[in-house]
C-alpha cells in the first residue's frame, strides 16, 4: 500500500470511477501530504485563484514517472511549486478543505491526463483498500521515526452538504489552469453522498 499519508489515515469516501474518481482520505497521525510517486510538479496552486471553494481548491498534481497523473486536493497549505521535482515520501502540503470540500481531506485520484473526464483505478495503482475503514501503510518519516500518534478519537463522519451550494459548475470557462499557452479544465466535483 502506497498512500499519501504517515502513519494512520481513513478512507471516508470510495472511489466509484466516474461519480467520484478518487479516494476521499484524512490523515490520522499526521496531516501532512507526501508524494506518492516520483516525478515533476506541472501545477501546484489554487484551482481557481478567484474562487477558493471551486473544484480542487488548492491541490498538487505530479506528472509521475509512469506517465500518469496524480492530484493530490483540497489543501490547506502547499508545500511545493509548479516545476519542482519530488520524490516518493517528499511532502507537498497539508490536507485541508479548500475547494468543493465538506471537511478536512485528500481527495487523491489518478488520470491519464491533465484535465477532467479521464480517471484510472487509484485503488490498483495504490493499494489502498475501496473501501470505508483505518488503514496504515507503514510509511513514518525517516527524519521522525517513532511519531507520536494522537489520542484515539472518534472518526470523522460524512458531513452532510445540504447547505453548501454547488459552485464548481462554470458557464464561461472561469477558473481554468493555464500553464505556458495551453489551458485546462481540472474542475472535480467531489460526490455527495
Ligand atoms: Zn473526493
Amino acid at each position: 500500500m502506497n498512500s499519501p499519508y504517515c502513519g494512520r489515515f481513513q478512507v471516508t469516501q470510495q472511489f466509484k470511477g466516474s461519480a467520484h474518481d478518487g479516494l476521499d482520505l484524512v490523515g490520522l497521525d499526521s496531516k501532512e501530504i507526501h508524494a506518492t510517486i516520483d516525478g515533476k510538479v506541472i501545477y501546484a496552486g489554487w484551482e481557481n485563484e478567484a474562487n477558493h471553494k471551486q473544484g480542487f481548491g488548492q491541490f498538487v498534481c505530479i506528472l509521475g514517472t509512469d506517465g500518469n497523473y496524480y492530484y493530490y486536493g483540497h489543501m490547506s497549505q502547499i508545500k511545493t511549486t509548479t516545476g519542482a521535482q519530488v520524490h516518493c515520501t517528499d511532502v507537498i502540503g497539508i490536507e485541508g478543505d479548500t475547494g468543493h470540500s465538506f471537511g478536512s481531506h485528500c481527495h487523491y485520484c489518478v488520470r491519464p491526463i491533465f484535465a477532467a473526464g479521464r480517471f484510472l483505478d487509484v485503488c490498483a495503482i495504490s493499494g489502498i483498500p475501496n473501501a470505508l475503514g483505518i488503514y496504515d501503510d507503514g510509511y513514518r518519516p525517516p527524519s521522525n521515526p517513532t511519531p507520536t500518534p494522537t489520542p484515539a478519537s472518534e472518526p470523522t463522519p460524512d458531513p452532510e452538504p445540504t447547505t453548501v451550494p454547488d459552485d464548481t459548475t462554470d458557464e464561461d470557462g472561469f477558473g481554468r489552469i493555464v500553464i505556458g499557452d495551453k489551458e485546462y479544465d481540472v474542475t472535480l466535483k467531489e460526490a455527495k453522498d
